[in-house]
């Protein structure tokens, strides 16, 4: 049976995850795709057909994890890009011109954010960043795309998919998701009627954070527009670094589902804990978005947030009196990773834009992993217990 022909017959994520990017099973083939440490392919002196380059994202590597990432996110196709900003940057260089028009929920990612906000400006393209209920009312005739992040970071706040399909459709908009904190396991929104999904594979898709790496997925025609841009411009991922990704995607949803009850089990341990003041959870009843979450998601995600009494202080004293999780920025890896955004991806902004953006004193976020969900606990409970006794 080809490769094709088995992917057609796998129904479940995980199966996908681990079978469709395999080699096609022929006597003495590897079971495991081999890096294919080469630049160039042979051709015929006037090539036929098309011609495989590894800038282009056609280098075997690439092409494995492609169809495995097309299968996960349910698209026509998928290209893997050398880092989670390469993926945004040549999707948007291929839905827009200079001259058009982006609107983008407000709250979003760092990088993309200066994307926007410092670089494509030069190149002609202005976005209006909105709020829940504004996104109408900033569409331009020269309006082409919508962009939002699924679940945001850090707030995870799920903005309505459905409602920005159906004003995308009536205006003849593209929706781009990136869906980074979602991941395939959680969340698929092209089943949704978005056009674009990207990630940066830098966090759960890969999974170890051990390697930089992004994707895109969508329909034929678009992946093969992101593609004239990754020729153009080059952001293209080292085979080696893809052989990464792919062994790493096969994990993809034991680790998600594990990462999805380790963090809904400590947000319920979390609430109501002497000195924690708030936790930020798309899992528990209280968060804004739990009712659109429950309905459109398979799973609640492996990242949350709380808030500790004594402010950005207080903070800072648990941060240092834990033990197994790991003080770093970024997330989506196997180790449960924590950080302060006022201190990283939130530094630029001043205490009351910091407020309006639901980061307020003494919070702390959390990606959480894959360890002991009790020695994550108790991990928690030993550095806020110290940090309370001691004032
Ligand atoms: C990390 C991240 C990015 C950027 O990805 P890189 O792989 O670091 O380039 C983009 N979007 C989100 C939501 C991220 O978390």
């Amino acid at each position: 049976m080809s490769t094709e022909d088995a992917s057609e017959a796998l129904q479940g994520l995980s199966t996908r995850a681990i079978h469709a990017g395999a080699p096609a099973a022929e006597p003495h083939a590897p079971l495991v795709n081999p890096i294919v440490q080469s630049t160039t392919f042979y051709t015929a002196p006037i090539p036929e057909g098309e011609v495989l380059y590894t800038r282009y994202g056609t280098n075997p590597n690439h092409r494995a994890v492609a169809r495995t990432v097309a299968a996960l996110e349910g698209a026509e196709a998928a290209l893997v890009t050398g880092s989670g900003m390469a993926a945004i940057a040549m999707s948007l260089l291929a839905l827009l011109r200079s001259g058009e028009h982006i609107v983008a929920q407000a709250e979003l990612y760092g990088g993309t954010l200066k994307l926007l906000r410092d670089e494509l400006p030069r190149l002609g393209i202005e976005t209006s960043f909105v709020e829940d209920d504004e996104w109408r009312d900033a569409l331009r005739e020269e309006t082409r795309v919508l962009l939002l992040e699924l679940p945001s970071n850090p707030t995870l706040r799920v903005r309505d998919i459905g409602a920005l399909v159906t004003l995308a459709r009536e205006r003849n908009l593209h929706v781009l998701v990136d869906a980074t904190f979602a991941t395939p396991v959680n969340f698929r929104p092209l089943e949704h009627g978005a056009d674009v999904v990207v990630h940066s594979a830098t966090k759960y898709l890969a999974g170890h954070s051990d390697v930089i790496a992004g994707v895109v997925a969508g329909s034929g025609d678009l992946v093969e527009s992101v593609r004239e841009r990754l020729r153009s411009f080059g952001p293209s991922l080292d085979p080696g670094a893809t052989w990464l990704l792919e062994r790493g995607l096969k994990t993809l949803a034991v680790r998600v589902q594990r990462q999805n009850q380790n963090a809904l089990a400590l947000a319920r341990w979390l609430m109501g804990r002497e000195g924690v003041a708030a936790v930020q959870y798309p899992g528990l009843p209280d968060h804004p978005d739990h009712s659109r979450v429950r309905e459109l998601f398979d799973g609640f995600g492996g990242m949350l947030a709380f808030r500790v009494e004594g402010g950005d202080e207080a903070a800072l004293a648990v941060l240092g009196k834990l033990k197994v999780m790991r003080v770093a920025p970024s997330l989506g890896g196997v180790e449960t990773l924590v950080s302060m955004p006022r201190y990283t991806s939130h530094a630029a902004l001043s205490r009351a834009e910091r407020h309006a953006a639901g980061i307020g004193d003494g919070y702390i976020r959390l990606s959480v992993g894959i360890e002991d969900v009790e020695d994550l606990q108790e991990d928690l409970h030993g550095a806020l217990a110290a940090e309370v006794r001691s004032r």
